[in-house]
């Protein structure tokens, strides 16, 4: 164990039973390290700190799905991990390799997002074991079929959610789209409740719908990712070169954003393959491409582009935009980028996160630099109640601006206290759910 490891390693005394069984602590995560060490730093006790990390509740289930007129049986897990600020918050992850541990980890991640955006929700997660290679083979399929998919995970969070309607109903979870989830399956969800403020991420026109929403996730990372070029690398947007890991809900609108303001997008990937391109990707022709393919591989302009190539790339920032745990120490050593902005959730595991600062390669953190998606289901969620709809420029500006003011304390705290970004957010967030907790005599 590295010096940093054991320095701020949570005391193995504070699993209870259940939390050993369910796995919810083990391995240790980057957010559980930093809590602790913050928890330390703001003299708390150990269990003040264990409730601080901990989860509040764990739900596991299993959904017996009938799918093309075959049941099918889905495993999943809610985590709701903290509601002192407001209520349970955070999205949908259908994926074939979810965990109880990766669920809870980013459940945690989403109560210290909206506590570090000052956003009144706090922090939840889904997710539903749903492996789609698997059922082309059990439905007897080739070659790929976007409709096929379709079906599969709108029925699954069809099922998921007839059984939750009534905590979404009664607002304790609400939940909004993540990897492998998007505004149809919200729909769905909607369809169950018929309460606009029970889902955030609704498609455009229906019921409480928010215009921006699609985009306020990749246009906070955007705005996240030029502040970074020009005060932490000293650098102008105008030119600078980014690479982007995946193509989804988020990196779409990341990549029009960052092209927007100047920036060469030159190399991205996804899971069926990549392209690279020196003098910067046409990313509206790229888009063109990807709604016939579903991928950037295969794209006219530019050359094939592997993921491994992808983190060795000699950009000024490098964007992880799609799953966890993909920078690690086993590749840390040849991250060719000269800052890398988390746009994923927790790209970076806690050894890649020691080489990485070895290299002092700064890290702007997933809960700073991809908040814009809560940002937003904030406003979608009050003015779902309201029945007030803002543009979608007051909305990308709320997004902006929330990230921006807290982008700030972040850079301050960190250049003060002599902390890296990701402490440094870390310790503001541990430190505003605390004294929620402690004003509601939950600690
Ligand atoms: P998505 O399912 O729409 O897209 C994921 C993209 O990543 C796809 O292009 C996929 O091909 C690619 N991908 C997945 N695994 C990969 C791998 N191993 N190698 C290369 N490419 C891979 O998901 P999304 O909604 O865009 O979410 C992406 C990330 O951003 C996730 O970590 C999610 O938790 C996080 N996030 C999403 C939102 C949101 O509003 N959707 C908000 C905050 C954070």
């Amino acid at each position: 164990m590295s010096d940093m490891q054991a320095e701020v390693h949570p005391r193995l005394d504070f699993d209870s039973e259940m939390e050993i069984l369910l796995q919810t602590q083990r391995p240790l995560t980057r957010s559980a390290l930093l809590m602790e060490r913050a928890g330390t730093q703001m003299g708390l006790d150990k269990d003040a700190i264990n409730e601080l990390i901990s989860p509040q509740q764990l739900i596991v289930f299993r959904i017996p799905c009938k799918i093309l007129g075959q049941v099918v049986n889905f495993w999943g897990c809610l985590c709701l991990h903290n509601s002192a600020r407001g209520p349970f918050k955070g999205g949908i992850r259908l994926a074939a390799d979810i965990t109880i541990w990766e669920t809870t980890e980013l459940a945690r991640l989403m109560t210290l997002k909206c506590a570090v955006c000052n956003v009144e929700f706090g922090g939840g997660k889904t997710g539903i074991r749903v492996d789609i290679p698997a059922m082309y083979e059990l439905f007897g399929r080739t070659p790929r079929d976007l409709e096929f998919e379709k079906i599969i995970t709108l029925d699954a969070v069809e099922y998921y959610s007839q059984n939750f309607r009534d905590m979404f109903s009664e607002h304790i979870y609400i939940p909004a789209p993540d990897m492998g989830s998007g505004p149809d399956e919200m729909a769905f969800i909607y369809n169950e409740t018929l309460d606009p403020a029970s889902v955030t991420g609704k498609p455009e026109g229906v019921h409480g719908w928010l215009p921006g929403r699609k985009e306020s996730t990749g246009v906070g990372v955007a705005y996240t990712a030029c502040r970074a070029l020009r005060e932490i690398l000293g650098k102008d947007t105008e030119g600078a070169s980014v690479a982007i890991q995946g193509f989804g809900n988020v990196a779409r609108p990341l990549a029009q954003s960052l092209v927007g303001n100047g920036v060469r997008v030159v190399g991205i990937t996804d899971l069926y393959g990549g392209v690279y391109n020196a003098e910067g990707l046409d990313i509206e022709a790229l888009l063109e491409h990807f709604a016939e393919n579903a991928t950037v591989g295969g794209f006219a302009g530019g050359q094939p582009l592997a993921n491994e190539a992808l983190f060795s790339l000699d950009v000024d920032v490098l964007i992880p935009a799609a799953s966890g745990a993909v920078i690690t120490s086993d590749n840390a050593a040849d991250i060719g980028a000269d800052c890398i902005v988390e746009a994923a959730n927790m790209p970076t595991t806690v050894g890649g996160m020691e080489t990485l600062q070895e290299r002092k390669i700064p890290v702007v953190p997933d809960i700073l630099a991809n908040a814009g998606g809560v940002i937003a289901s904030m406003l979608e969620y009050s003015s779902s109640l309201s029945a007030i709809k803002p543009a979608k420029q007051e909305v990308l500006d709320t997004c902006c601006k929330k990230i921006g003011d807290n982008f700030n304390l972040t850079i301050e705290k960190a250049r003060t206290e002599n902390m890296s970004l990701v402490e440094a957010a870390v310790t503001i967030a541990t430190q505003r759910v605390y004294e929620v907790m402690k004003h509601r005599r939950m600690l």
